[in-house]
């Protein structure tokens, strides 16, 4: 019997977007390491012999240097996808006109740059708006991928403020960070989105565990190995029983710093988990995501995509 499946994604954030998010002004100088990172997680990927979804960040693609790490995503048989332009997480406060070039201009700063059109969305920091699901929906993109069903987000900022040195002034921008109490009660499984123009969106959320929505993306897991690795296996076990018993086919999250260590990018000590060397980060990534491959077979999010919409008939809740 074919086994259900799981995508997986990586939301490639660059070093200047977690300085900017820490209210590091030397982001502003833009400091990459893509040419480091990207070669490291394709051979990681070869590895694994895994095919998985590259979300880019607009800015990151229409910078020339790095052009060459871009390409060779899309080489390797990859798939991108689009992570906004400016990786602001505040888009609810964007008028129409601005979401639009926002999602414009990265999908043709990621195409020209990689050779390939993005697959679909993933908002920078599950930032979220109604209003943003129809210019997706116009522009072509087969699915947005940026909600988190989880009822954690409120404790994730309230750490996020706490660790950070930033003003009253960017404190209310980012206000909705990482989510509201209410999107726990947002579903795990795919769902179509009812657009105000008569039209449909197929969302496919970050999957948290089905029932009591805790997150299990890989930042996280590495978050409890740092307590205990068996901890982390049990609680990972859990998570794909659960997904197994509720016919949940997950879309499972990497980030950058889920195999980049602090030893690698000093800049970034101060974030959570860069006390953990890359190379037992990246031994936790290949375990990880070997488990996942004996219960689900893991592809991109493009081909996910194609297969939600191919088969059985999904709720459809109102985009308001
Ligand atoms: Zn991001």
């Amino acid at each position: 019997m074919n086994k259900p499946l799981a995508s997986v994604s990586l939301d490639v954030d660059n070093l200047w977007s977690y300085m900017k998010i820490h209210g590091d002004e030397r982001w502003r100088a833009r400091p990459s390491y893509l040419d480091m990172f990207i070669p490291y997680m394709l051979e990681v990927l070869e590895r694994l012999n895994l095919k998985i979804t590259f979300f880019i960040v607009g800015v990151d693609a229409a910078e020339e240097r790095n052009g060459n790490a871009l390409r060779s995503i899309v080489a390797a048989g990859h798939e991108v996808g689009n992570h906004s332009f400016e990786h602001e997480p505040w888009l609810h406060l964007y008028t129409r006109e601005q979401l639009w070039r926002e999602i414009q201009l990265a999908d043709e700063a990621i195409e020209s740059a990689s050779g390939q059109k993005p697959v679909g969305f993933r908002g920078p920091g599950f930032s979220w708006y109604p209003e943003l699901l129809s210019v997706l929906e116009e522009r072509g993109h087969g699915f947005d991928a940026s909600t988190l069903p989880t009822y954690l987000g409120p404790l994730a900022r309230t750490y996020y403020f706490w660790t950070s040195k930033l003003s009253a002034e960017e404190r209310e921008q980012r206000k909705e960070l990482f989510g509201k109490f209410s999107d726990g009660f947002r579903p795990v499984k795919p769902y179509y989105w009812q657009l105000s123009n008569g039209r449909k969106l197929l969302e496919i959320p970050v999957t948290t565990t089905p029932v009591i929505k805790t997150p299990f993306h890989f930042s996280y897991l590495v978050y409890l190995a740092k307590f205990s690795e068996p901890l982390m296996h049990a609680y990972l076990r859990t998570a794909v029983t659960a997904c197994r018993m509720t016919g949940t086919e997950p879309s499972f999250l990497l980030h950058p710093l889920d195999v980049i260590g602090g030893d690698q990018v000093p800049e970034l000590k101060f974030f959570p988990g860069m006390d953990v060397p890359s190379a037992r980060k990246t031994a936790l990534l290949e375990k990880v995501l070997r488990v996942l491959g004996r219960s689900f077979d893991l592809v991109p999010m493009g081909v996910h995509a194609r297969r939600i919409k191919a088969g059985a008939q999904l709720p459809i809740r109102k985009a308001a």
